[in-house]
């Protein structure tokens, strides 16, 4: 660093959930690795969630930072310790609010990051979509505010769409399927694959808070896209010259991610031992297992999990199987079909808790990805090569899957035809075994793979030195230097 300029600062500061929380940690790091400080606002139980990757980033030399906000669950009446979207109880006998009393916490928040703002005076602050409120905290202290959506391009400009156009209001039928007006691509949906706020157009406070948000968007300095312009050009070029938007495509962010530590700690604890888990992979043949993960929300009922297992057994491909449940001593597996791990011993590894995902999709044993199409998961399997079977489930995955299936085509969707939040759409194991097959062996899979062999190289090549995501993010670097005079 020039000891005349000094450093630039910018703030981070993550909705509280894995999905992007996960991503905002990469960004910190990236930024980091180009000479900036970085400090990543949020409250004590996510700090906990990435003490050590930022405990290996310092001591690698890099000048990232965590300021922790005090936040009371108790005062939001939330549950204890509830302070990531993953942690909100699911089952049906919750409160309906709880997630609604989730959002409204956030801005409890407000007041100790603006305290934050004064005292550090950082060059920018780099806010989830989800804080409505960010942009006149920042503009107080004459400080710009950059959106960070953690969504594709792709699905930013397919809402902008379907919000100033309602091409659903004018179906008969929830299953009668609609084009996304001007969007390029003749993107096809239907109601039935919409979010219930979407189609219900009745104003909740969810409703409200993505309509601040909008217009807080719209008073902010631009916004950072996980995602990289090659990718997404045609979506790149229309949200800025059709929708009039400023962005910087930065991404994938996950690949600042070298060491096997970096990959295998992002989020929570693994619950396997990395070593084992690429020992298990090294013994496999390259492209020969599924793998098989829904994010860090999805929660299927057992139902659905016995269907997966029948799936997948009848597949007869090799498998990594993640599932959202801790093994309890004694209580009996209902979701596991009697006598399935003895019979899959050796041909399947079911991970139940967190997996240390984009080590296993790096892996070269690994020749498919079944997703729930959340934004991460997809750009990491497109950063690994992999074909995916796409099985959205809520938020804005049905967006993906079709970008993933009919504009990336390097995948195939298992057939899902409703948003139903957390708990997902039934999807039957025919459709599973079917879609694995596919992906995995014969001519489709062969032509599949090759192209998302070849995105991955245009992915490392947009965040290696001179290519595009690497040359936006020295760019927005420089812009904000010269906000200084
Ligand atoms: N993830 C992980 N291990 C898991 C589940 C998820 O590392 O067992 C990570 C995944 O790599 C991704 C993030 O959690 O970075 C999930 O984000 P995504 O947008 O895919 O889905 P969400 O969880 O927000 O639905």
């Amino acid at each position: 660093m020039g000891s005349e300029i000094p450093q630039v600062h910018i703030f981070f500061f993550p909705i509280m959930a894995q999905g992007h929380v996960i991503p905002t940690v990469d960004m910190a790091k990236l930024f980091a690795t180009r000479g900036v400080k970085t400090t990543i606002i949020t409250t004590p139980a996510n700090a906990s969630f990435f003490s050590k990757t930022i405990q290996r980033s310092k001591e690698s030399g890099l000048d990232v930072d965590v300021k922790i906000l005090k936040y009371s669950t108790e005062e939001a009446g939330l549950p204890e310790g509830c302070e990531n979207a993953d942690l909100l109880p699911t089952s049906r006998d919750e409160p309906k609010d709880i997630v609604s009393k989730f959002f409204k916490a956030k801005v409890m928040l407000q007041e100790p990051l603006e305290r934050l703002l004064q005292e550090c005076k950082p060059d920018c602050l780099v806010a989830h979509m989800f804080f409505p409120w960010a942009t006149d905290a920042a503009d107080k202290f004459g400080i710009p505010r950059l959106v960070f959506y953690g969504v594709s391009v792709f699905s930013t400009c397919a809402m902008e769409c379907m919000t100033l156009y309602e091409p659903h209001k004018h179906v008969e039928s929830e299953f009668e399927q609609f084009v996304v007006p001007n969007l390029p691509g003749d993107i096809k949906l239907s109601k039935k694959q919409l979010p219930d706020y979407v189609k219900e157009s009745v104003e909740t406070d969810f409703t409200k808070m993505l309509k601040a948000s909008k217009e807080s968007e719209l008073r902010s300095y631009g916004v950072i896209f996980n995602s990289f312009y090659e990718l997404e050009d045609m979506y790149a070029d229309y949200y800025k010259n059709v929708l009039g938007r400023k962005a910087w495509h930065i991404g994938p962010v996950s690949l600042c991610n070298r060491a096997i530590e970096d990959k295998a700690e992002r989020g929570k604890k693994s619950a396997v031992d990395e070593h084992e888990c690429s020992k298990w992979l090294d013994s496999r043949k390259p492209n020969s297992v599924v793998y098989v993960c829904f994010g860090s929300m999805a929660n299927f009922n057992s139902a659905q999990l016995k269907e997966i297992a029948m799936g997948l057994e009848t597949s007869g491909q090799q498998f990594i199987w993640v599932v959202r449940k801790e093994k309890s001593n004694g209580e009996e597996e209902d979701w596991l079909p009697e006598g399935f791990e003895k019979r899959m011993e050796g041909k399947g590894l079911i991970i139940r808790g967190w997996a240390p995902q984009i080590l296993i999709l790096d892996h070269e044993a690994v020749g498919g990805f079944v997703t729930h199409c959340g934004w991460n998961s997809t750009l990491e399997g497109i950063s690994a090569g992999v074909p995916m079977i796409t099985w959205p489930v809520s938020a804005e995955q049905f967006y993906n899957e079709k970008f993933v299936t009919e504009i990336l085509k390097i995948g195939v969707a298992v057939g899902v035809q409703q948003w139903v939040s957390t708990v997902g759409d039934f999807v039957k194991k025919e459709a599973i075994e079917k879609a694995v097959k596919k992906i995995m062996n014969g001519k489709t899979a062969k032509e599949l793979r090759n192209k998302a062999k070849a995105l991955a190289e245009m992915a490392k090549g947009a965040v290696a030195k001179g290519g595009s995501s690497y040359s936006e993010l020295n760019a927005l670097i420089e812009e904000l230097k010269l906000r200084r005079h």
